[in-house]
C-alpha cells in the first residue's frame, strides 16, 4: 500500500475536477474503504445495487440511482457503521439477445445460422467487454461500492441460487407448466410477462361479421378488431341477460370462410354493450375467449406459426403473414355478403417493449409460477411494519398490484439465459427438476432425459438478487451478517418488475424480508419538465456532463431539492449553479489556507507563546460571530441528520449549500478577513475557520465526494505542519472523538475524510441570543447596501450611519467595524434609541425587524446632482407617458390593432405611471 497522493502545498487557484477525481478513487480503491469487516458487534447498513443490463452504457438515471446509493452509504460508513455496497450486473435476457442479434444482422446472420453455442459465446464475449465499461462509468461516478464482491446474474454462485429456487418452487407445487394465453412477441418468438407489455393508443378498425344460423334463416352479428382469427373460432357468445338473443342461446352456426358448425353460448364474460353483445370466441387467441372455453369445455385452435404467418389450420390462408391474411379474410368476407360494416376503432395494443412489434396473444405451453401465496406474505411483510416504502404513498399502489397480482409467467424461447432446470424423459414422459444435472429420470431410471429448452425470465434471477448475491442457498458468513439488507433503492417505475417479486422471492426462499426500506427515487426529466429522449434530444449524456462539469457538480445537481418519488428537472442551469458552488467552496477553502499559511509563518517567528497560550485559556467562542457561526453550524448539523435519516437528501443538500454559501462564505468568512487583517489584540477566527470548515466538508462529502476529499485531505497537511497555536485548538475538535483516537492515528485525524467521523449534533453550542444579534447585524449590513443601490451611491464613497439597536445594544456595539466595514459606512454611531422623529428630508429612515437605521442625505448622495438627475429622470418618463397615451387614444390604433398589443401598451402605461410616482416621492425627499 502506497500513501495518500500528495497535495500540492501551494494551493491551487483554480478548481480542476479531472485533476482530482480520478486520484482520490484510486486512493479509496486501494485503501480497500469500499470493503467491510465483519464485525458481529455492530449492526451493519447494505445496499444491494439494483444490476444495470448489460446492454450498455450508463445513463443519467443510472447515475441518479450510484449518486443517491453513495450518499446513503458514505453517511453510514463515516457514522462508523460496517457498510455493504453490493454491485452487479443483469443479463438481461431478451434485451441482450435483441442487441446482438441486430449486431449479427449487420453481417447478413441469424442467430440460428451460427447455431446455440457459438451465439452464446459471441453474446459472453460482448457481455464481458460491456461489464467492465458500465464498472468503470460506477468508479467515474464515484461509487463507493465493494468491487470485491461483485456480481453477474449468470455467474455461478446466483445461477446456482436460481436452480434453487426454482426445484424447491416446483417441488412445492407452486410452479407449474401449462397451457394459458401469454403474450407473444412474433419477432424475438419468445413470450413475455404482462411487465414487458408496452401498451400504444392506435386507430384499428371494428369489423361487423355475420354468422349464418346453421339450421334456419338469419343470423346474428360478431364484432372484433382482429378478423384473421376468426379462422380459429370455436363458439359465438352472448350475455345470458341479454333478451336480443335469449332464443339464440344453444343453437349453431356456420363459422365463415371455414364452413364448421360452432355453437352459440351464454357467459357472463361478454359485456352487451360492446358491439352487436356477440362475442366471437378464439380461445388460442385472447385471454378472455380462454377462460371462456375453459368453462365451456371448448377446444383450442390455434392458427398461427410462432412468427405471426397462418399455420395450417387457417386452411386456404396457410403461410399467410398475419395483417396480409387479414386484408385477403376481409375481402373475402365481403364477397361472401357477410360483412356488415367497418368502423374506425380506436383502442390500445400490447407491443414488445423490446422491439416494439405488435404483439400477438396466443396459448401457449408456458412455465408459470402459482403467485398468490407468494403475494400474500409480501402484502403481510408491508402491512406489518417490516418493511417500510419511502415515499409512502407507494405502498397503496404495492397492495393494489400485489392483490391482483396474476401467475407470472417465467419461461422465455430465448438462448440468453437461465436454463429452466427441467429434464424431460424421452421414455416416460415425465419430468424430472434439479439444481444439478441429473443423470437418469427420476420415475423410470431412464437416461434418455433431455433439458427444457427454455430460459428463464430475467427477473427471475433478479428477484433473488439480495440473497444470492450474499451466497445463498449455502449458509455463508456474508448471508448470516448482511441480509437482510437495509435499504432497496430503485426508481418508481420497477415497483413491480423488481422490487415486489424480491420481496415474495426473498421471504420464500430465506423466510426474512429481503430489505427494511424500499426508497424509490422519481425518474429525471429535462429543464422544461419534458421526458427525456433521444428523439426529442434533449438527453443529458453522463460522461459529457462530468467531463463539462466535474462529477460532483453532476451528483450534487441531481440531488439538491430532489424529494422521493418525485421527478425532477435537470438542465444546463442546474449543472451550472452546482459547479459554482464548487468553486465558491474551493475560494474560501483557499483563502483560510492562505490564513492559515500566513499566521503559521508569523508565529514561529513571533508570537508563538503568547498567542499559544491565549489560545489555550479559550473555553469556547467567546465572540459574536464565533458564536454564532458554531451555533448555526451545529443546527445544521442536527437538521442534515434529521433529514438523512428519513432520506430527505435532497433538502439535507440544500441547507448544506444554503450554509455554506450564505452563513459562511458570505458571512462569517467575510468577517473573518477584517478580523485577520486588524491589528487589535484579539483572538483569532481560525479554529472557527478551520472546525466549520471541516465539518462542512464532511457533510457535504457524501454528496461531493472528490472536491471534498481534496479539500480535506489539504487542509490536514496544514493542521499536521508546523507549529503554530491554533493548531491545538483546532485538533482539540478532533481529539473530542472516540473513534479518531481508536484509529490510533499518531496525528490524530484519520487517513481520509471517507472513514472521517459523521459529524455528531452538540446542543451546548445552539446559542440563541447570538442567532437573534448576528440576524439583526446582517440585516443592519444588508439594509444599507440596498439603500446605496437604489440611491445610486459609489461603491468606494463612505457614507454616513446611525443605528438604533435597543435591547440588542451590548451585542451590536461590538460589531461596529464590520458594520463599518462591509456597509462602507463612516462615521457610524450606535445608540439605544433615537430622541426624537428624524427629519425625512434630512435623512433616509430604514425600519427593520429588530433595529432602525438612518442614513442622513447628506454626504450619501451630492443632492444637487441627485436633483438633476431626478429631474432628467422623470422629464424623459413624463415624455414616454404623453406617447403611450397619444397612441391609446388613437382610434386607427385601436381599431386595428390586435387586443394583445392594446393589453400591451396599457401595461406600459402603467408601468411609467409607476415610476413617475417614485421619482416624484424621490425627488420629495430631497427637497
Ligand atoms: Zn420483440
Ligand atoms: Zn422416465
Amino acid at each position: 500500500m502506497t500513501g495518500a497522493p500528495s497535495v500540492k502545498s501551494e494551493f491551487p487557484k483554480a478548481y480542476e475536477p479531472g485533476k482530482i477525481e480520478k486520484k482520490w478513487y484510486d486512493f479509496w480503491l486501494e485503501q480497500g474503504y469500499f470493503t467491510p469487516e465483519i464485525d458481529p458487534s455492530k449492526r451493519p447498513f447494505v445496499v444491494i445495487m439494483p444490476p444495470p443490463n448489460v446492454t450498455g452504457e450508463l445513463h443519467l438515471g443510472h447515475a441518479m440511482t450510484d449518486t443517491l446509493e453513495d450518499i446513503m452509504v458514505r453517511w453510514h460508513r463515516m457514522k462508523g457503521e460496517p457498510t455493504l455496497w453490493l454491485p452487479g450486473t443483469d443479463h438481461a435476457g431478451i434485451a441482450t439477445q435483441v442487441l446482438v442479434e441486430q449486431e449479427l444482422a449487420k453481417q447478413g446472420l441469424t442467430k440460428n445460422d451460427i447455431g446455440r453455442k457459438e451465439f452464446l459465446k459471441t453474446i459472453w464475449e460482448w457481455a464481458s467487454k460491456s461489464r467492465t465499461n458500465i464498472n468503470s462509468q460506477h468508479q467515474m461516478l464515484g461509487a463507493s461500492c465493494d468491487w470485491t464482491r461483485d456480481c453477474f446474474t449468470l455467474d455461478e454462485g446466483p445461477s446456482r441460487a436460481v436452480r434453487t429456487a426454482f426445484v424447491r418452487l416446483y417441488n412445492k407445487g407452486l410452479i407449474y407448466r401449462g397451457e394459458r394465453i401469454i403474450n407473444w412477441c412474433p419477432r424475438c418468438q419468445t413470450a413475455l410477462s404482462d411487465l414487458e407489455v408496452e401498451y400504444k393508443s392506435i386507430i384499428g378498425h371494428l369489423y361487423y361479421v355475420r354468422y349464418l344460423l346453421a339450421d334456419e334463416e338469419g343470423f346474428i352479428t360478431a364484432a372484433t378488431t382482429r378478423p384473421e382469427t376468426l379462422l380459429g373460432d370455436t363458439a359465438v357468445a352472448v350475455n345470458p341477460r341479454d333478451r336480443r338473443y335469449e332464443n339464440l342461446v344453444g343453437r349453431d352456426v356456420i363459422l365463415p370462410l371455414v364452413n364448421k358448425r360452432i355453437p352459440i353460448i351464454a357467459d357472463d364474460a361478454v359485456d352487451p354493450s360492446f358491439g352487436t353483445g356477440a362475442l366471437k370466441i378464439t380461445p388460442a387467441h385472447d385471454p378472455t375467449d380462454f377462460e371462456v372455453a375453459e368453462r365451456h369445455n371448448l377446444p383450442l385452435v390455434n392458427i398461427m406459426n410462432p412468427d405471426a404467418t397462418m399455420n395450417e389450420n387457417a386452411g386456404p390462408y396457410v403461410s399467410l403473414e398475419r395483417f396480409v391474411c387479414r386484408d385477403k379474410a376481409v375481402a373475402d368476407l365481403k364477397d361472401k355478403g357477410l360483412l356488415e360494416k367497418i368502423e374506425p376503432y380506436p383502442h390500445s395494443v400490447g407491443h414488445c417493449n423490446r422491439c416494439q412489434t405488435m404483439l400477438e396473444p396466443r396459448a401457449s405451453r408456458q412455465w408459470f409460477i402459482h403467485t398468490r401465496p407468494l403475494a400474500e406474505a409480501a402484502i403481510k411483510a408491508v402491512k406489518e411494519g417490516d418493511i417500510t416504502i419511502v415515499p409512502e404513498r407507494f405502498t397503496k399502489i404495492y397492495f393494489d398490484w400485489m392483490e391482483n397480482i396474476r401467475d407470472w409467467c417465467i419461461s422465455r424461447q430465448l438462448w440468453w439465459g437461465h436454463r429452466i432446470p427441467v429434464w424431460h424423459c424421452q421414455d416416460c414422459g415425465r419430468l424430472t427438476a434439479s439444481v444439478d444435472e441429473p443423470l437418469a429420470c427420476e420415475h423410470c431410471g431412464s437416461n434418455q432425459i433431455v433439458q427444457d429448452a427454455d430460459v428463464l425470465d430475467t427477473w427471475f434471477s433478479s428477484g433473488l438478487w439480495t440473497h444470492s448475491t450474499l451466497g445463498w442457498p449455502d449458509d455463508t458468513d456474508d448471508l448470516r451478517y448482511f441480509y437482510p439488507t437495509s435499504v432497496m433503492e430503485t426508481g418508481y417505475d420497477i415497483l413491480f418488475f423488481w422490487v415486489a417479486r424480491m420481496i415474495m422471492m426473498g421471504l420464500e426462499d430465506t423466510n426474512e424480508i429481503p430489505f427494511h426500506t424500499v426508497y424509490l427515487h422519481g425518474l429525471l426529466r429535462d429543464e422544461s419538465g419534458e421526458k427525456m429522449s433521444k428523439l426529442r434530444g434533449n438527453v443529458i449524456n453522463p460522461t459529457e456532463a462530468t467531463s463539462e462539469y466535474g462529477v460532483d457538480a453532476l451528483r450534487f445537481a441531481l440531488t439538491i431539492g430532489s424529494s422521493p418519488g418525485n421527478d425532477i428537472n435537470l438542465g444546463k442551469g442546474r449543472l451550472k449553479s452546482s459547479r459554482n458552488f464548487a468553486n465558491k467552496l474551493w475560494n474560501a477553502t483557499r483563502f483560510i489556507f492562505q490564513s492559515i499559511d500566513a499566521n503559521a509563518l508569523r508565529s514561529r517567528t513571533l508570537q508563538v507563546d503568547v498567542i499559544a497560550s491565549e489560545a489555550k485559556q479559550t473555553q469556547g467562542p467567546q465572540r459574536l460571530e464565533d458564536r454564532w457561526i458554531c451555533s448555526q453550524l451545529n443546527r445544521l448539523i442536527s437538521n442534515v441528520s434529521n433529514l438523512m435519516e428519513d432520506f430527505q437528501f435532497g433538502e439535507a443538500a440544500r441547507q448544506i449549500y444554503d450554509f455554506i454559501w450564505a452563513e459562511f462564505c458570505d458571512w462569517y468568512i467575510e468577517f473573518a478577513k477584517i478580523r485577520l487583517r486588524s491589528n487589535e489584540d484579539e483572538p483569532s477566527p481560525l479554529p472557527y475557520l478551520v472546525n466549520t470548515l471541516e465539518k462542512s466538508l464532511c457533510l457535504l462529502h457524501p454528496f461531493m465526494p472528490f472536491i471534498t476529499e481534496e479539500l480535506w485531505q489539504s487542509l490536514k497537511v496544514r493542521l499536521l505542519r508546523g507549529v503554530y497555536p491554533e493548531r491545538d485548538e483546532i485538533l482539540r475538535y478532533a481529539q473530542n472523538d472516540r473513534r479518531r483516537r481508536a484509529r490510533n492515528d499518531n496525528l490524530a485525524l484519520p487517513a481520509s475524510i471517507m472513514i472521517a467521523p459523521y459529524p455528531t449534533f452538540d446542543e451546548k453550542a445552539i446559542d440563541s441570543e447570538a442567532a437573534q444579534a448576528m440576524d439583526a447585524v446582517i440585516e443592519i449590513i444588508r439594509s444599507i447596501r440596498n439603500a446605496r443601490t437604489q440611491h445610486k451611491v459609489k461603491s468606494n464613497k463612505w457614507i454616513e450611519a446611525q443605528v438604533y439597536a435597543d435591547v440588542l445594544l451590548p451585542n451590536i456595539t461590538p460589531q461596529a467595524k464590520y458594520i463599518e466595514t462591509l456597509a462602507r459606512v463612516r462615521p457610524l454611531v450606535i445608540l439605544k434609541r433615537r430622541e426624537r422623529r428624524p427629519d425625512k428630508a434630512k435623512a433616509l429612515v430604514l425600519v427593520l425587524k429588530q433595529a432602525e437605521v438612518v442614513l442622513p442625505w447628506a454626504g450619501m448622495v451630492d443632492r444637487l446632482a441627485e436633483k438633476e438627475r431626478l429631474i432628467k429622470e422623470k422629464e424623459l418618463t413624463q415624455a414616454r407617458i404623453a406617447q403611450v397615451n397619444t397612441r391609446l387614444r388613437d382610434n386607427a390604433f385601436l381599431t386595428k390593432a390586435p387586443s394583445h398589443i392594446i393589453e400591451k401598451e396599457k401595461g406600459k402605461l402603467h408601468t411609467l405611471e409607476d415610476k413617475l410616482e417614485r421619482l416624484k416621492s424621490e425627488l420629495s425627499q430631497l427637497d
